[in-house]
């Protein structure tokens, strides 16, 4: 299997116009974020590694997780993380109707929070019915995916690969799940050092983009 780490251009052509791949250029501003939370094991790492570095980060999480560690999902806000909606069950938009993707999307609106951002699971878009969710959404997809979830990629890899790839306004994807922060607790505490010592700071998504 093919991993991309930066996403390549011809893959960006087969989504919308206005998906978001990366934030402005201008400054030196790095946007973290961490999908698929909260979860019992890595969420409380994650939020003493932000605050250890005083950084702020997006937590793109489902609904299922958000209602299973209600606790977690509050303490994200509580410390000034921001939300997205990651669909409720983690819906992939290829594998299901775009009435009931839509629904899913919605689910995670009506029972957990509203929010103004969102990033479909697996960076899979449906090619239908995306109206609604581009309406009040921003879509935000990524400049960096560390593959932190998958054994066979190393956390000295992506520090390396981060390291080269990195740029200004780059958004950068890691996981709030237990198997992914074995590697991202490695990696991710050099990453911060290395780019705060580069000059760059470490911001939350705007909801207003
Ligand atoms: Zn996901």
């Amino acid at each position: 299997m093919m991993r991309f780490f930066p996403v390549p251009s011809a893959v960006k052509l087969f989504y919308p116009v206005n998906t978001c791949w990366e934030m402005g250029q201008q400054h030196k501003k790095i946007y973290l974020t961490f999908d698929d939370g909260p979860c019992e094991e890595s969420t409380g790492p994650i939020l003493e590694l932000l605050d250890r570095f005083r950084i702020r980060a997006t937590f793109f999480c489902t609904g299922m997780q958000a209602l299973k560690h209600s606790e977690l999902f509050n303490k994200i806000i509580d410390c000034g993380h921001t939300i997205g909606n990651h669909t409720f069950s983690h819906k992939s938009a290829w594998k299901c109707t775009p009435k009931g993707y839509l629904e899913d999307f919605e689910r995670f609106e009506n029972e957990v929070r509203k929010t103004r951002l969102f990033r479909p699971p697996y960076g899979h878009f449906p090619l239908g019915g995306t109206k609604r969710i581009r309406m009040s959404h921003a879509v935000i997809m990524w400049s960096l995916m560390a593959w932190d979830f998958d054994p066979a990629i190393r956390p000295e890899k992506i520090v390396e690969i981060f390291s080269k790839k990195t740029s200004n306004g780059s958004i950068w994807v890691f996981h709030d799940q237990e198997k992914a922060w074995r590697s991202g607790q490695v990696a991710l505490p050099k990453l911060i050092e290395k780019f705060l010592e580069r000059g760059y700071e470490f911001e939350c998504i705007p909801e207003k983009l």
